[in-house]
């Protein structure tokens, strides 16, 4: 047995047995590894927010080669959100990019890039007046640095890069022209602002893009995309997607 130290983002969250709660945590060092804190339920010293969704955690624990979950020895709380919870539309897309960092990524791999980004997106989600924007920008570096999407540039049929209107093919994640979808009975539904979102996310940071080119629904629309495309890659159910796309909030 060794005692480790990892910086984690807690990724989810459930009551275990009598008074313990056991989380789901993406940490820097180590991956995706899940926690339990002993006792946190009827602990006075431990806030309860420390096994919060969200927070960014510093945490000390027994490490057991081959064992599921770690027992947390100590934890110090470096950044919480309870403060999203004024907002069910910030709430909402944190629990997607959450959820979407749980989905995608495997037990004990750590991939530090994807941690600072998590970190970083959480940190934009609470100021920011586009948390859809958010979330779709955010996603979209997933993708990137999963290496699982590459050039969305130009229809995968006709190479045409004039795409006025367009669709995303839920296979692979790449263009397809009006003309082609409709061959293909899609629908051409995402407007070239949406491609042009998708092209400097690539090369910009987010507080550099420009959002009120794209309307809120155009960006839900491309959730959609991105939703079906990873339920399709990586074989999972995403719980928030329904959340996410209830377009009536
Ligand atoms: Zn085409």
């Amino acid at each position: 047995m060794e005692i480790r130290k990892s910086q984690g983002i807690v990724l989810s969250s459930r009551p275990t047995g009598e008074a313990d709660r056991s989380i789901r945590a993406f940490t820097r060092e180590h991956g995706k590894k899940s926690f339990i804190f002993k006792g946190l339920r009827k602990s006075k010293k431990r806030p309860m927010a420390a096994s919060e969704p969200g927070t960014v955690l510093e945490l000390v624990y027994y490490f057991h080669e081959g064992k599921d979950f770690h027992i947390v020895n100590e934890c110090a709380i470096k950044k919480q959100y309870t403060d999203l919870r004024g907002s069910l539309d910030k709430m909402m897309f944190m629990f997607f990019m959450l959820e979407l960092v749980d989905k995608t990524t495997a037990p004990a791999n750590p991939v530090p890039r994807l941690f600072d980004m998590l970190a970083a997106a959480l940190e934009v989600l609470r100021d920011t007046d586009k948390p859809a924007h958010l979330a779709a920008f955010f996603a979209l570096h997933v993708l990137r640095t999963e290496g699982v999407i590459t050039d969305v540039r130009a229809c995968k049929q006709c190479g045409r890069t004039d795409m006025p209107k367009f669709a995303l093919d839920f296979q692979d994640f790449l263009p397809l022209c009006e003309t082609c979808a409709r061959r293909f009975s899609m629908n051409p539904s995402l407007t070239g602002s949406v491609l042009n979102f998708i092209k400097y996310s690539a090369v910009s940071k987010f507080s550099a893009m420009h959002l009120d080119s794209v309307s809120r629904e155009d960006m839900l629309d491309m959730l959609f995309s991105i939703c079906m495309f990873v339920e399709r890659y990586f074989n999972v159910d995403l719980k928030t997607k329904s959340m996410v796309l209830s377009k009536n909030l």
